[in-house]
């Protein structure tokens, strides 16, 4: 085999010994011409240009047998499609028969009636990136796993950081998520902020126990994963205190003064404050100035999540509404929701390194002592994960493929979108805005024709009617619930993340609303 021949040539020349010391018959390094290709080095884009033109080719097929932004009917008979199509798909049929069925099956938030998350359509250009982190597959976690990522990432995260206001001090990491970096942020907290109080490393000993109860302060419309971090942080989910919010979900910061004020005459520790800078719901974004103080006061950490928010910080219309995010102890960032980037770009900063301490780790095989004095660079420590993808690598090429300005007139499109939906629902006889857009975000509710002061009545017919939408294929809006008690607290939402929908998309898409309502009426 001329296979043979090429791989002990290719070893005389590197001055490799033979393989097990039989010069006669080293074993076959080369792949059998039907054996699965590997995607890198410099075979491996030959192998992956048919691979791809399948994909792109089974992309189209699959989004076209689509009417919508989601297959039509119930979920239990896309589910038995899904199997079916999971059991006869085999051998090369396999990539191109699954690649249509997940494009048919996809809820595309690329069509302008998918707008119900924070889930946004990506760019072009950033999945191709992500192509390119696929196939060379580098990882995060030691400098000879992803020599150049490393670089990048770090060069990435100080840009990221300067958008933020922060100075050189500042450090961070890429997070799977808002949820990672808020756990990050809250960890911080509870070290420096305990650890301070005890005179121990928290990190190490654990939490203090007999000491003061800690407790952490965020709005009554923060992410859940606030209340999760806590408990994964043996905090418990007890520990935070829901501030209360206004109307538009914005903490009242009085509320957060005498929650504190509180917290200091029990005797209890305050560890952190955690503000939102964009709620998932409304884009409400908490005082930060007001936060910053009453933090500092209290001796508490600030983090900001910015999950959703921090995409204002690309727009000049939009980034002071950001102001004072620059006191915040860490932030979380989110390219995944206003960013256009593959999931996940999730980005963790923090103000000071020096407070970056708890998840320093040395691994021997991975970041030894000799090998970062002899220059080779090691992000272990800053991410509680070990293997990592280069997240980093879209979100460079975006940033600088679009600039901040391509970036931010794409957050200005969609912040213009949710100003088009709030004037139509308002001149909508059957629609109700909860409350002025902030960011990119709509919530409203469909008001039934008859008894719409059946407040339980017209919460049922408002969650049916998404289902109903759902079930035609036609729409995929939002449902949330506004904090607080008492009926009448179900509210559709759009989360306009698609720059390039028009106002009549989403007049369109309001006029859906209100006829599935209708037909929810009329429903027996
Ligand atoms: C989306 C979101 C999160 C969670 O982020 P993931 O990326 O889904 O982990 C946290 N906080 C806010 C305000 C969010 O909008």
């Amino acid at each position: 085999m001329t296979s043979h021949v090429h791989a002990s040539e290719l070893r005389r020349a590197a001055r490799l010994p033979a393989a097990r010391g039989d010069a006669e018959a080293p074993p076959d390094t080369t792949a059998a011409p039907d054996a699965p290709a590997l995607s890198g080095g410099t075979a491996g884009p030959a192998a992956l240009e048919p691979l791809l033109r399948t994909v792109l080719t089974a992309l189209a097929e699959g989004a076209g047998r689509r009417a919508g932004p989601v297959p039509a009917g119930a979920p239990d008979a896309l589910a038995a499609h899904v199997a079916e199509e999971f059991a006869a798909a085999r051998g090369e049929e396999a990539l191109s028969r699954l690649t249509a069925l997940l494009a048919y099956g996809s809820a595309d938030p690329a069509d302008p009636s998918c707008a119900a998350h924070l889930h946004c359509p990506p760019l072009a250009v950033a999945a191709a990136a992500d192509l390119a982190v696929s196939a060379l597959n580098p990882s995060q976690d030691s400098w000879d796993q992803a020599p150049a990522a490393t670089t990048l990432e770090t060069l990435l995260l100080a840009e990221l950081a300067e958008l933020v206001g922060y100075d050189e001090e500042a450090t961070g990491v890429l997070t799977s998520g808002g949820t990672e970096s808020n756990l990050m942020g809250l960890m911080l907290a509870r070290d420096q902020v305990l650890g301070r109080a005890s005179g121990r490393r928290v990190e190490v000993d654990g939490v203090p126990r007999g000491g003061p109860r800690p407790r952490v302060f965020t709005s009554a419309a923060a992410h859940f994963s606030v209340q999760r971090s806590a408990a994964l942080l043996g905090l418990g989910e007890d520990a935070v205190v829901p501030v209360a919010v206004d109307h538009a979900l914005r903490m009242d910061p009085s509320a957060l003064a005498e929650a504190l004020k509180r917290c200091s005459d029990d005797g209890e520790s305050p560890v952190a404050v955690v503000a939102t800078a964009g709620t998932t719901d409304t884009g409400a974004i908490d005082p930060l100035r007001a936060c910053a103080e009453a933090a500092a006061e209290a001796g508490a950490w600030l983090h900001v999540d910015a999950a959703y928010g921090g995409g204002a910080l690309l727009s000049d219309r939009l980034a002071p509404l950001l102001d004072g995010i620059a006191l915040a102890d860490s932030v979380s960032l989110d390219w995944h929701k206003l960013g256009w980037q593959p999931i996940a770009a999730g980005v963790f900063l923090v103000r000071r390194a020096e407070t970056y301490a708890s998840l320093a780790r040395r691994a021997v095989y991975l970041n030894p002592r000799d090998d970062e004095e002899a220059g080779y660079p090691s992000l272990l420590g800053l991410s509680p994960r070990t293997t990592r993808r280069a997240d980093a690598f879209s979100m460079a090429v975006t940033l600088r493929a679009l600039g901040r300005e391509g970036l931010g007139r794409l957050v200005d499109a969609c912040h213009g979108l949710a100003l088009a939906g709030a004037a139509a629902v308002r001149a909508h006889p059957r629609l109700e805005l909860h409350c002025d857009p902030v960011l990119s975000a709509l919530l409203f509710r469909y008001l039934p024709t008859t008894g719409s002061e059946d407040a339980e009545r017209t919460d049922r017919i408002n969650a049916s009617l998404r289902r109903r939408l759902l079930r035609e294929g036609r729409a995929v809006v939002g449902r949330t619930e506004v904090p607080g008690e008492g009926p009448g607290r179900v509210r559709l939402k759009l989360t306009l993340l698609n720059p390039y929908a028009t106002p009549a998309d989403v007049t369109r898409l309001l006029d859906a609303v209100a006829a599935a309502g209708r037909a929810e009426e009329a429903a027996p």
